[in-house]
């Protein structure tokens, strides 16, 4: 034997060996050594601490061996191998588990190390024949952390012959699984609905393990659970329809569960026996159980069935994409129930199957639907293509509405909300929305959706339109969550039947006890709910996904799009820029040549007055081509310079406009006003003062009023209310403007005032003037990346409003 091992074992095990008394110590801190659930089981005081992957023990109808895989010699051994191996533990560790399972066995089990998948997956290896003192064992092997594990059990044919097996199976020596497997495969591969397949699968899982029981138990989003299907013996109480709270399967079990298939408790009364050392001697750390069928059984976990009249249980996975969505459990309740190997691989197996089947079964249930969903959100999106807004989605036909079991939904784009159906209103809309921005994770909003069935739960301020909108499905449209696609459904009156009160607070098993003990009533208890809508379903939740990506792919080739052509734009803009510099550079020097000879013409003397109007006229003429030409020339350079931004207070540059206008103002009827103080804006300031002066000009001099009035205000960019009607690309930007009680501008003139040398009125009325003056507005706005637009009723006034930012398109 080794040295250092004997060592290490002999330091190990001298307390454990002593200690290896069926009682429970419960006043021993295991936290100072290795744990067992045999003796530290209760002395917990929270079931998600106890640590059920290293229980430190197994359930005492098998054996265990921990093996060194370098050598097979034997590293930890369970307390009862004498029982069920007929070797005491001393004298088998640090020895070949060859002593056990002999030359040839050990042989086979190199090998299998060598060849085949065994790591965290339990193979069947052999079985031990009988002999004069032990029965014959069923053996598995498995690795984990670099050690391998043998599980020992008495095997499949000798507990058949002995005709204890209640297994209807089992009446046959050489049952045949696999034709069973295969007609339960093909009868849950053909249900139409979850809940046949759901049904099926449990009738199928009772016939093979002919167990008492078997539910079918689906996990809620809060993780409590529920039976949606079983199969029982027809004396049973019907559990189908009971919820259960999520900590009767605690979070540490559901772990578990989510990573192994089967988890077998063939007798609920059984022994437990430690393992000796309780620690793996090569690391000092307690074996990882978690793929072992023997693994010791959570207290908790006895104890909870045993209340529950449970004396047998075998439970396992139901998964959805590898996501653990419930759990096949089936009980036995008059007494053990041994579940060999070969039955278990079958029930793993028919777990394995009913996993991968699941998504079909909920594809084919709701195929019609699907179809539906899609067919209306391909519809959505074309129009929205085509229409160039996604609000043609809540007006119109089809909307939001047409394919989706909601009553409501809403939109929030273009700063505003765009409603359908019965929705909340548009200030709990605000407020839901923000809410829900906070709530997805900023870093994967594009990808992530909200859904809740019971919006006041999650956020109280529901609670007050709950008749409303209890069920919430929301998908951000934008990186910045700004904008939001919501459906709602209404509060719906409903009863949950729970398998006990879940609201009773387990009362200890001796006063003072502070303790956990897991429930002793199971009595049915029936609760009203209130504030729940109809849960959304998985196919709904998925519609919701696709139209939110395809609509994010719209507008992300628009923006692609809208790129390109400002790109091109740009290019065009400066070379027209180049083009009018250079063209009204070059014809001032000509003019001036024509100016000054029509000039000389005149001083010399004019031979008749038709002449001398002619020559009168073509100076009128030269100085108004020189006019437009220095507006093509100003015009040119407001393209070509660059800017000083700035923060610039706005109000100052509105002091300065009103002083350089201020001789048009001065005629005692004009009154220019600025009703509150305007916040700052990141401008030029000489170029943003070139817009102000140009347009409070116009609103003086296009006023036929006898009190003019001209209001300089703006629109913050919270002020959701007056923005209905601004533009895309001005959501949260403050919106300037200058407002008069003028002449008015015809809306179809809005983009035309907007022209070079465009003037809507003769060429002397109203003071004269280029047409020059609003195209370079529009530049220098646009130089900032803002906008200019007017909005006008002829007649009654007119009012300019720009922007000297704007937002990124979503
Ligand atoms: P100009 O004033 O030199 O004619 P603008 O480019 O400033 O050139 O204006 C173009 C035209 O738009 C004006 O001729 C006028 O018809 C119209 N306009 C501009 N501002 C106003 C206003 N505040 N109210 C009514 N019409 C206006």
């Amino acid at each position: 034997m080794d040295k250092n091992f004997t060592e290490v074992v002999q330091s190990t095990f001298a307390e454990p060996l002593a200690a290896a008394t069926p009682e429970v110590d419960g006043a021993m801190p295991w936290g100072q050594e290795t744990y067992s659930t045999k003796r530290h089981g209760f002395s917990i005081n929270n079931c998600e601490s106890e640590p059920i992957r290293t229980p430190g023990c197994i359930q005492a109808h098998g054996a265990l061996l921990v093996l060194r895989c370098s050598d097979l010699s034997v590293l930890q051994a369970s307390e009862n191998t004498l029982a069920i191996l007929g070797h005491k533990p001393l004298d088998l560790l640090g020895h070949s588990v060859a002593a056990v399972v002999n030359e040839e066995g050990a042989i086979r089990l190199r090998s299998m190390l060598a060849t085949e998948q065994t790591d965290r997956n339990p193979i069947y290896a052999f079985t031990l024949p009988a002999n004069d003192e032990v029965a014959a064992l069923d053996v598995t092997l498995h690795t984990i952390d670099g050690a391998a594990i043998l599980e020992f059990e008495a095997a499949v044919r000798s507990q058949r012959a002995a005709g204890t097996m209640p297994h209807s199976l089992s009446q046959n020596a050489n049952p045949d699984y696999y034709s069973f497997i295969k007609k339960s495969v093909t009868r849950i591969q053909t249900a139409d609905t979850v809940q046949e397949f759901c049904q099926a699968l449990a009738e199928e899982v009772r016939v093979l393990s002919s167990l008492d029981r078997v539910m079918i138990y689906k996990f809620h989003p809060d993780n409590h659970g529920e039976v949606v299907a079983e199969s029982r013996l027809s004396h049973l109480v019907p559990w189908v329809g009971l919820h259960y709270p999520a900590a009767d399967i605690p979070k540490s079990a559901r772990d578990i569960f989510a990573k192994t298939w089967i988890r077998p408790v063939p007798d609920m009364h059984c022994e437990l026996a430690e393992m000796i050392p309780r620690a793996n001697p090569d690391t000092g750390q307690p074996i990882d159980m978690i793929h072992c069928a023997l693994r010791g059984v959570s207290a908790m976990y006895t104890e909870y069935s045993k209340n529950m009249g449970v004396a047998a249980s075998l439970t396992m996975s139901l998964r959805r994409e590898s996501v653990l969505w419930g759990l096949i459990i089936c009980h036995r309740y008059s007494g053990p129930s041994h579940v060999p190997y070969e039955l278990r691989a079958a029930c793993e197996f028919l777990a394995q199957v009913a996993s991968l089947q699941y998504r079909a079964v909920e594809d084919r249930e709701n195929a019609t639907y699907r179809l539906r969903l899609e067919e209306v959100n391909q519809k959505l999106l074309s129009i929205a293509a085509q229409e160039g807004g996604l609000a043609s989605m809540t007006d119109g036909e089809p909307s939001l509405l047409s394919a989706m079991h909601a009553s409501g939904a809403a939109l929030f784009h273009r700063d505003r909300w765009w409603r359908v159906g019965s929705t909340p209103t548009e200030s709990q809309l605000e407020a839901l929305g923000q809410w829900v921005v906070g709530r997805l994770d900023v870093g994967a909003i594009v990808s992530s959706v909200y859904v809740t069935h019971s919006l006041a739960t999650d956020y109280p301020a529901g609670a007050e339109f709950a008749d409303v909108a209890s069920g919430v499905l929301a998908a951000p449209l934008s990186r910045s969550g700004q904008n939001l696609m919501m459906w709602f459904r209404p509060e719906v009156e409903k009863t949950v039947n729970w398998g006990g009160n879940p609201h009773d607070d387990t009362p200890a098993a001796d006063p003072g006890d502070t303790l956990v003990r897991p429930r002793h009533s199971f009595e049915p208890f029936s609760e009203s709910v209130f504030r729940h809508a109809t849960p959304w379903l998985e196919v709904e939740i998925d519609a919701v996904s696709r139209l939110r990506a395809l609509i994010m792919e719209l507008v992300i080739v628009r923006a692609e799009r809208l790129a390109g052509l400002n790109a091109d734009l740009a290019r065009s803009n400066e070379e027209l820029d180049a083009f009018a510099y250079v063209a009204s550079h070059d014809l001032k020097e000509p003019l001036r040549g024509i100016s000054k000879y029509a000039h000389q013409l005149m001083e010399a003397g004019s031979p008749d007055e038709d002449d001398k109007r002619k020559l009168e006229g073509l100076l009128r003429l030269t100085l108004r081509m020189d006019s437009l030409l220095d507006s093509l020339l100003h015009f040119s350079r407001v393209g070509r310079e660059e800017l000083t931004l700035e923060n610039v207070d706005m109000n100052d540059v509105l002091g300065d406009a009103m002083e350089m206008i201020g001789s048009r103002t001065s005629d005692g009827r004009t009154q220019i006003v600025a009703p509150r103080r305007l916040p700052p804006a990141m401008c030029d300031r000489v170029r943003v003062r070139e817009v102000l002066v140009n347009l409070l000009s116009n609103a003086v001099k296009y006023n036929d009023k006898a009190d003019k009035r001209v209001e300089v205000n703006y629109v913050g960019a919270h002020e959701a209310s007056l923005r209905r009607t601004f533009p895309p690309g001005s959501e949260g930007q403050t919106v300037y403007y200058v407002r008069d009680n003028g002449i008015g501008i015809a809306s179809r003139h809005f983009e035309q005032v907007f022209k070079m040398f465009k003037r809507l009125h003769g060429r002397e009325e109203f003071g004269g003037g280029t047409g020059a003056g609003l195209t370079i507005v529009r530049k220098l706005v646009e130089r900032h990346r803002g906008q200019v637009w007017i909005d006008s009723i002829a007649g009654e006034g007119s009012t300019f409003f720009f922007t000297t930012s704007r937002s990124d398109e979503t």
